[in-house]
């Protein structure tokens, strides 16, 4: 049975031509009228000028890498627009009760909103932290599974979770925490159907004021027993730090080592609350950063420290966060926050246009594990997000790279996953976005009934 795509593609062999190539490779390469062939699902060659053979022009368009977005919660689509001024613990207690009521078919319908919003905004990759699992419902990853699956993107799902209830000092409800045992069983079940190229399967408890000491372990011995990534929010909020402070007597970023998680396996959203000692400390040992700004401005939890981040050699990737935070899935909106953030922190040397644009494709690969996606080169994944550059917003631009981040977000033209178009002309191939935008709608209006 093909529940979940299949890892290598076979598809027609194509070469598109007259295109900015943007590679994203080690030496940031760019080809500014150049081509690139894709076989078998990957990139098979590229290079400057005129291709090889016959070829499909773009008539201009830039290609880019298939951005990965590193960090989101698909389930939060049917939560939009809530506890709108609330600060990050008002926000979740108010939201807690009502995420306790989410079944598979809601959660289908959720992801499938995500998913084409973000393939729209050229995404290819997407990680999702799910950590919500009512008791007796079953089926939740595997919504996530076959909606990533009929929209052709790929998916990062994680199998997260929360043990540590209001009882026992943690923030959520008694009700929506689990038994270890039963989190970890699943967590292995769920890693044996994933392919590793168009699934995968993350290790993710949800954040240190929701899990246990012991559940943090017990995930990192797990996540490296099956080699699998593994994935929490860190410091995201001075409360978070306080509460922390509190509990364990230390920052997020002492705990973390505390629980065996300061390793190159790891990567976690948000970070903004690190000193500048404990971000040489993530460079040192290789930990990611999803930087999610949007939300962090939205729930106005602060600004990462990105520049001092990726000047300490840190993996950075760009996340939407979940819709409850940020009501925007489009992960260009993401880079161009990122850019102008960065910015408003550090001035206008803080952050260039491509490097805004290296955090959502080569970055975000990196945070998350990845070394087959994220760039464009030979033998990497055929999946490319291409721009057009004739539209209104990029007349008159010096540079048609800067010219689409500065005037950014943009709707991709074409989204190719893994060889396959899955976004044609600014339009999904694979599914009916007004039939998902009403599916969505019904469920959000049973979640809340
Ligand atoms: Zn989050």
């Amino acid at each position: 049975m093909e529940l979940y795509g299949s890892s290598s593609m076979a598809t027609t062999p194509v070469t598109y031509s007259d295109a900015t190539v943007v590679t994203m490779d080690e030496a940031g390469t760019e080809h500014e009228r150049g081509w690139i062939r894709i076989e078998n699902g990957l990139i098979s060659d590229l290079g400057p000028g005129d291709p090889p053979g016959p070829s499909e022009s773009l008539g201009g368009a830039v290609i880019t890498p298939g951005f990965v977005n590193t960090h989101h919660h698909l389930y939060q689509t049917l939560t939009r627009a809530r506890a709108q001024d609330a600060d990050l613990f008002t926000w979740l207690r108010t939201l807690y009760p009502v995420w306790a009521r989410i079944d598979d078919e809601m959660l289908y319908a959720a992801a499938r909103t995500g998913l084409a919003e973000l393939a729209l905004s050229g995404c290819t990759t997407v990680f999702d932290h799910h950590y919500v699992f009512p008791r007796g419902v079953s089926g939740l990853i595997e919504a996530e599974l076959r909606a990533a699956s009929e929209l052709g993107v790929r998916i990062v799902a994680s199998r997260g979770s929360m043990d540590l209830g209001v009882s026992d000092g943690g923030l959520p409800p008694d009700n929506l925490v689990e038994q270890i045992d039963d989190v970890l069983a699943d967590t292995e079940r769920l890693a044996g159907i994933a392919d590793g190229a168009m699934t995968q399967i993350v290790v993710a408890p949800c954040s240190p004021f929701s899990v246990s000491t012991r559940l943090m372990e017990e995930s990192a011995a797990l996540a490296r027993r099956l080699g699998l990534g593994l994935h929490t929010h860190l410091a995201e909020t001075v409360e978070e730090e306080a509460y922390c402070r509190e509990l364990f007597d230390c920052t997020p970023v002492e705990y973390l080592e505390r629980v065996g998680w300061l390793e190159s396996d790891v990567w976690c959203a948000h970070c903004i609350h690190l000193s500048q000692p404990e971000i040489e400390r993530f460079g040192a040992h290789g930990v990611g950063v999803a930087h999610c700004p949007t939300s962090n401005l939205r729930l106005g939890a602060g600004v990462a420290p990105v520049r001092e981040y990726l000047d300490a050699n840190v993996k950075v990737g760009l996340g939407v966060d979940g819709s409850a935070s940020n009501e925007r899935s489009d992960l260009f909106f993401e880079v161009k926050q990122a850019l102008l953030v960065a910015r408003g922190r550090g001035g206008p040397g803080a952050m260039s246009a491509r490097e805004a644009l290296q955090l959502a494709t080569r970055g975000g690969a990196r945070a998350i594990g990845r070394t087959d996606i994220g760039s464009l080169e030979p033998g990497k994944r055929a999946d490319l997000a291409i721009w057009r550059t004739d539209g209104l917003e990029l007349g008159g631009a010096a540079d048609p790279v800067g010219g689409l981040v500065l005037s950014g977000p943009h709707r991709v033209d074409r989204l190719v996953v893994g060889g396959n178009e899955v976004v044609r002309d600014g339009e999904l191939l694979g599914a009916d976005i007004a039939e998902i935008a009403r599916e969505q709608r019904k469920q959000a209006a049973r979640l809340w009934a």
